[in-house]
């Protein structure tokens, strides 16, 4: 290696000078956003713009006009008023019809169908950028696949840079995702003209420097039925307009929480469009906060599986954003916030998660197109170290000054973007080949889920996800063994003996078979896969006091399939083939008459018996073992069954069924395929919109029912057999289920398919008017229901519902005082593995938990607070010997003590002779409640997440299944249902379901 002479040092200093000397040139000639005075303007619309922008300030250089184009549409050929406007929403297929008029009238749009909806809507992506670059588009697609996946060019930066040097980069904006949040249709129909048509120097390097990609409307169900609400609401001047009680068919603002399970449509559309576009940044417009909040710069804890290169450029993006605003004299635009960067479930995460920029805005809207005088909290105003131009506190808003903001945020940030493009590209390069070196930098290197799992639907579905991340998924060709680092001992836990001890230090092996699945971590996509599989702790001392969404989330615990971190590298070195296609073997094995199949748990089991809705299926009661095979406790068997369908079945499922010449002599009960309903109210419909969900993706029919439905059928057993009425969320307290909503003033909010309202059904549920509630008739139905036979299964706020209002007497549901379980995943325990509810579960199960409530029970009928939350603590007086001594009387014989009655934090105490002593209160053993599945002591409740006061809730029932005249009331402190991501605690809901008419099966009841 020559040392430097003197002369290369020269020309290096003067080169660095130069090119420091270059920045600031470059710094200094920044474009200004000026538009171009020889391109004419678009006078009428111009003055519109003014016209409906309420104040000076809330416009900029950049918005305040529209050029003049002689070819190209302007949005008022749709509209028929400009972007903005009062009065005009469009509807998602009049937004279309404008992008694919730009698209005629233009080379710089193009317009591409992206997928449907669940409601068969189309959704779209519109690319602007110039001719030349939208010529090209394969060719550049070519250079970003590239440094999206290093591996291409082995890794070589050279490469990179040369690529990153000629590549355009893909900036992806999607709209509307929430219903209600308005302005985006109109702000991105706009942007587009702008994009495709100004030639004023700003926009045209945007235009040749950065291909903007555009979903105007992301909820596209949710935006139709909004449409029609504003437009009902202009019809009837003056009253109420009913709420939106439905965006998307099943969730509403849920729907930016399904990144990571990716259950809903619109995710998987955006995810497969960012994703083929090799797109750099998805920026996600949303409206709540005054003015421009742009939370891309958080608050912490930020998610830990993220690069930090991009929570660099989160920082970068947000304060250039604010500084261009502010520097416009726009006030209220601030980024920082509240909102934490922890849970990867938001749509704009879909980025973070794939090697890109997520970004959200959060601007004001007026939930329509009203022009209306709004008034801010005075934590929306006050000024902040990070919101030093804070908004004013009281101001006539408009949609017009909503969509300034929104473009305006859009065209800095584009021309910020374009302006460090190559930094941003490289960077892109540099997160994707980081993401490859994930197993030699930080690990793991890979995850495992063995071949032998006895959950392979469950198991399958994980890694359908995973394949729907695009994370690449192998399978081994040969068996292969895994070192496990030794286990460090739990913090502040006592030292355990000194066995113990030896045994937690040392590393283990661990074996797989032939046929495991493996997620190697070398791989573009490396960190989606783990930030799902991998363990989260929130601790209880963060200084974010207030997490804003879920803090757990393990997939393996939450789907009830083995997961294994590797972190040794050798496991990269296994022979191992990609996988195309994950289908579990299934089908029938062996000959016979007589069919078995195993009872894992799996929601598969479900589908298979729905969908052979004319063969007899049995449970049985207790194991067995069959043609060399071990079935668990509830197993099907099938005596009569067309075993040419059955297999038919049962390979598409993935179910192993196993043929046997005679059935097993095992006690069974029928397994009927119940009558369901799914009930919900009127006010809020989202919780339950994932119950929904879950049985429409099993195929499993049910009646979808409101409680207004309840109120008038006197009959409901006749129709149902089981009743589910899953979590109502927002306004779940019982009075307001009862009441609704007052109907004493305003007028009836009607939630009904008219010609003024043509979306607002479409294939859920309808009424006159949304105000009504359950009513006190609606309880004595529900009540008579279970009484006379009928199954409710109840959860969280519907449980304490059924609780409070003396459904059954012997569950106590209370709110915790100093639990703090935020979206959690805890670990319970099987307390009664005969009941029918936990067929097919092992000794634990990972469950979701966001703050129970608490049950407690009771054998003693208004014996509630019989027992505190936490057990109780029975000290003796003072007296002699030690605390376990008995004491004595001196002069008096010795009488023995009678044993104290105990009971755990999950039991049902036991009755004392004293109070059977006409003992009318006593709660007959028969009639007591069974508990399922309980949450595990406190030292071992937290799996993953914030777990704050857990011992108000550890050892407590987590599932009880509460006798009620002939009927059950099932209730769960967890919930078993939720976001597409709790699949292996769905069995406990259709095992109720299955069983329903022998929950009872292996009941032990107590002597007294
Ligand atoms: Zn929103």
């Amino acid at each position: 290696m020559n040392l430097p002479t003197p002369s290369f040092f020269r020309v290096c200093v003067s080169a660095a000078m130069l090119t420091a000397a270059l920045g600031w040139a470059a710094r200094a000639q920044e474009t200004a956003p000026a538009r171009d005075p020889r391109q004419p303007v678009d006078e009428a619309y111009s003055a519109k713009i003014k016209q409906y922008t309420t104040a000076p300030y809330f416009t900029s250089p950049l918005v305040d006009y529209l050029p003049a184009s002689k070819t190209v549409p302007t949005p008022q050929a749709v509209l028929g008023d400009v972007a903005g406007a009062p009065g005009v929403l469009p509807y998602a297929e009049d937004v279309y019809r404008y992008m694919r008029m730009l698209e005629k009238a233009t080379p710089r749009v193009r317009v591409y169908s992206i997928g449907r909806t669940e409601e068969d809507r189309e959704m779209i992506a519109v690319a602007i950028s110039s001719e030349q670059n939208l010529k090209n588009l394969e060719e550049n697609r070519a250079r970003l696949s590239k440094l999206a996946d290093p591996r291409t060019i082995h890794l070589d930066d050279a490469e990179a840079d040369r690529l990153v040097a000629q590549a355009v980069p893909v900036y992806y904006i999607t709209g509307t995702i929430h219903s209600p949040e308005t302005g985006a249709p109109t702000a991105l129909m706009e942007l587009a003209y702008r994009l495709a048509v100004d030639e004023s120097p700003y926009i045209r390097e945007i235009r040749e420097g950065v291909i903007t990609l555009i979903t105007p409307v992301t909820e596209v169900d949710g935006r139709d039925r909004m449409v029609d609400i504003y437009r009902w609401h202009l019809a009837h001047p003056g009253q109420f307009w009913p709420p939106l009680v439905y965006w998307g068919k099943y969730v509403a603002h849920d729907n930016n929480r399904d990144a990571m399970g990716v259950t809903l449509k619109l995710t998987e559309n955006v995810l497969n469009t960012f994703v083929a576009w090799n797109a750099q940044v998805l920026h996600d417009l949303h409206e709540s906060v005054p003015y421009l909040y742009d939370n891309t710069a958080g608050d912490g804890p930020f998610n830990a599986w993220v690069d930090p290169i991009l929570t660099d450029e989160w920082e970068m993006l947000g304060w250039r954003n604010v500084s261009d605003m502010t520097r416009f004299g726009m006030p209220g635009v601030f980024t920082h916030g509240v909102f934490d960067t922890w849970s990867p479930g938001y749509l704009m995460f879909i980025a973070a998660m794939h090697n890109g920029i997520s970004r959200l805005y959060e601007t004001f809207g007026n939930g329509g197109a009203d022009t209306v005088e709004r008034t801010l909290d005075p934590q929306d105003y006050a000024r902040t170290w990070f919101r030093q131009n804070p908004p004013l506190p009281k101001t006539l808003w408009s949609q017009r000054d909503n969509n300034n903001y929104e473009e305006t945020g859009l065209l800095t940030s584009l021309h910020y973007f374009d302006g460090n493009k190559r930094l941003f590209l490289k960077n892109f390069y540099l997160k994707a080949k980081r993401s490859i070196g994930k197993p030699a930098a930080e690990g793991p290197a890979a995850y495992v889920l063995p071949a032998d799992d006895p959950r392979p639907g469950l198991q399958a579905e994980l890694l359908r996800v995973l394949a729907k991340q695009k994370v690449e998924i192998s399978r081994a060709t040969a068996a292969f063994s895994v070192t496990l680092p030794a286990k460090k001992p739990t913090r502040g836990a006592r030292p355990a003996d000194a066995k113990d001890k030896e045994k937690e230090a040392a590393p283990t092996t661990k074996q797989f078979p032939a046929g495991s699945y493996i997620i190697r971590m070398d791989q573009p996509y490396s960190r989606i896969a783990d930030a799902l599989l991998d363990y989260q702790y929130w601790s209880p001392d963060d200084p974010q006091r207030t997490p804003y969404d879920d803090t757990g989330w393990t997939f393996g615990e939450l789907f009830d399939v083995q997961v294994t971190r590797a972190t040794d590298a050798k496991v990269l070195e296994t022979p191992m083939e990609r996988v195309a296609e994950i289908r579990p073997r299934g089908g029938v094995i062996g000959t016979g008459a007589a069919f078995a199949i195993n009872n894992t748990a799996e929601p598969a089991l479900a589908a298979l018996r729905y969908r052979l809705r004319n063969t007899s299926f049995d449970a049985a009661e207790e194991p067995f073992e069959a043609a060399g095979h071990k079935f668990a406790r509830g197993s099907f068997l099938l005596r009569n069954a067309d075993a040419a369908e059955l297999n038919r079945a049962a390979t598409e499922l993935g179910l192993e069924v196993v043929a046997l010449s005679d059935a097993p002599a095992v006690k069974t009960h029928p397994v009927r395929a119940a009558r369901i309903a799914l009930l919900h109210t009127w006010q809020s419909t989202q919780t339950e919109g994932w119950w929904r969900q879950a049985l429409d993706l099993l195929q499993i029919p049910y009646d979808y029912i409101s409680t207004q439905a309840v109120a008038k059928e006197a009959n409901l057993n006749a129709k149902y057999d089981v009743i589910l009425f899953p979590p109502v969320g927002f306004a779940g307290n019982p009075i307001t289920v009862i009441n609704g909503l007052p109907t004493d003033w305003g007028n009836p909010l009607p939630w009904k398919t008219t010609t003024e309202t043509p979306n607002l059904v479409g294939k859920n549920d309808s009424t006159d008017d949304v105000r009504p509630g359950l009513g006190w008739s609606g309880v004595a139905h529900l009540q008579e229901f279970v009484e006379k036979g009928g199954v409710l299964l109840t959860v969280m706020d519907t449980a304490r519902f059924v609780s409070g209002l003396g459904f059954e007497d012997s569950v106590v549901a209370a709110q915790g005082q100093r639990l703090k379980s935020i979206g959690s995943v805890l670990r319970t325990a099987v307390v009664d593995a005969n009941s029918p509810i936990a067929y097919g579960y092992g000794d634990t199960l990972s469950a979701y938990c966001d703050n129970g409530p608490i049950f407690t029970l009771t054998s003693i009928v208004g014996g509630r607070g019989f027992r505190r939350l936490g057990g109780e603590t029975r000290i003796r007086p003072t007296g002699r010997g030690t605390a376990n001594d008995p004491d004595f009387t001196p002069g008096r014989a010795a009488t023995e003590t009678p044993e104290e009655p105990h009971a755990e934090a999950w039991e049902t105490p036991p009755v004392t002779d004293e109070q059977l002593r006409n003992g009318y209160r006593v709660i007959p053993p028969a009639e007591r409640p069974r508990v399922v599945l309980r949450y595990a002591d406190g030292k071992d409740l937290l799996v993953s997440g914030l777990l704050e006061g857990g011992e108000e809730i550890a050892q407590h029932p987590a599932v009880v299944d509460a006798p009620a005249g002939k009927g059950h009331v099932v209730m769960f402190s967890i919930n078993p249902v939720w976001r597409g991501e709790t699949r292996g605690s769905y069995a406990l809901v259709l095992n109720t379901i299955l069983n329903f008419d022998s929950l009872d099966a292996g009941r032990k009841n107590a002597e007294k």
